[in-house]
């Protein structure tokens, strides 16, 4: 049994963020543990060989505009890489690099399994494979790529979720159904037309909107790849096809709008509809909002379970959803506010991660922000 003070689940870039700010606030060695089921960046290491981040990298951090992508304020995945829109292998790189800088020990290849909440004194007790931990802290960034939402319609099991796709140029020659208009439904036509293959895009929502919230448009990066793709004449979008089902007929995969449109395939279509909101192991320990997402206080604690906090890309404080990396990396701070006051750690870094745009306590920033041309 080992005993510490904080557990930190998931080492993609919202886990080490806050592993970072926890090291930088003089957390000691033995009161931190990361847990990583996979190897550090797991998520980013399974994207497709093609796909590179909508959100470019810019090393701009000594202005106040710290690099989009960078989980700390002085470090840039820019400067780390060379690369303005890095693949996925090359961000797990950049995460490598951050936790040799802040000397973040993670534990790989070692899955929490379980967690039971003891009393508030003795904390939690968490296991693993191999470990057995007891802590008074945990913090839950465990992500969504390895949920992917496979409840969208029915028969959606028989399609292929994108996320389980590692190369596009290996799909055999034909024409495609993607299912789902947002940014990997467009990174999957893209991708397919590329390979000179036939494809159909149904739901599109892309830019038809005046928001200009990037998680709820197309990202300028894809709209760019979108135009050109229109000119290939190999994509065509329906943006009114709202899939109801998909079936196996004989050797055809047949997609059905709710308006009893009828598309078929002799390929499973692509799902591209995102991804659930499980909280694997510490899913009993949240309630949910209406729209589903984990119940949080304003430090990003369960609002059923003191001591447990949600950081990362399933964040949503109304109005506003924490998605993206430059988002969900102003909230480090709440979770280790309140560790940094338990354990009596330096939190004078929090003035400098305000001065980097790390501190984001207005949570109807993007609502209130006008974008005049
Ligand atoms: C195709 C694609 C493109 C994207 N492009 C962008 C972009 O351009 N810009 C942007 O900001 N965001 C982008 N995103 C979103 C971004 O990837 C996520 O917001 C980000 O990965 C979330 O970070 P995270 O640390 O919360 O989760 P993850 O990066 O998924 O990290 C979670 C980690 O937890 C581990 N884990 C899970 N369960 C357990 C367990 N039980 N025990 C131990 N470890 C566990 C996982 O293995 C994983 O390594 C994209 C997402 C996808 C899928």
């Amino acid at each position: 049994m080992i005993k510490t003070e904080v557990v930190i689940v998931g080492a993609g870039p919202a886990g080490l963020g806050c592993a970072a700010l926890l090291k930088q606030m003089g957390i000691e060695e033995g009161e931190l543990i990361v847990l990583e089921q996979g190897e550090i960046g797991e998520t980013f290491l399974k994207w497709p060989e093609s796909m590179r981040f909508i959100t470019p990298s810019f090393p701009s951090n000594g202005y106040h505009q710290t690099d989009l992508n960078a989980i700390t304020p002085d470090t840039s995945p820019a400067f780390s890489t060379g690369k303005e829109h890095l693949n996925g292998e090359e961000y797990a790189q950049y995460l490598n690099l951050v936790t040799q800088h802040y000397d973040i020990k993670v534990n790989t290849q070692t899955r929490l399994k379980s967690v039971v909440n003891l009393t508030d004194e003795e904390g939690f007790l968490l296991e693993t494979d191999s470990l057995s931990i007891r802590c008074n802290f945990i913090v839950w960034a465990g992500g969504e790529f390895h949920t992917p939402n496979v409840n969208a319609f029915s028969g959606a099991s028989l399609c292929i979720h994108n996320s389980e796709i590692q190369r596009w140029n290996e799909k055999e020659q034909g024409a495609y159904i993607v299912i789902g208009g947002y940014e990997s439904g467009v990174d999957a036509a893209y991708n397919l037309a590329n390979e000179g293959n036939k494809v159909t895009v149904l739901d599109f929502i892309g830019n038809n909107s005046d928001s200009y919230d990037p998680s709820m448009v197309l990202s300028p990066y894809t709209a760019e790849r979108l135009a050109n793709l229109s000119l290939l004449g190999q994509v065509e979008l329906d943006e009114e096809f709202k899939v109801a089902s998909v079936q196996k007929k004989a050797d055809q995969y047949v997609v059905t709008s709710t308006c009893g449109k009828v598309l078929t395939s002799r390929f499973p279509p692509i799902n591209c509809t995102g991804f659930d909101i499980n909280l694997g192991p510490v899913a009993e320990l949240f309630d949910y909002q209406v729209n589903g997402y984990p119940l949080v206080n304003k430090f990003d604690e369960s609002s059923k379970v003191r001591n447990l906090f949600l950081a990362g890309s399933r964040l949503y404080h109304d109005p506003t959803l924490l998605c993206f990396i430059y988002k969900f990396r102003g909230r480090f701070f709440a979770p280790c506010s309140v560790i940094g006051e338990e354990l009596a750690l330096d939190m004078s870094i929090f003035r400098h991660y305000k001065k980097a745009g790390m501190i984001l306590n207005d949570l109807n920033c993007c609502v209130e922000q006008e974008c005049f041309c």
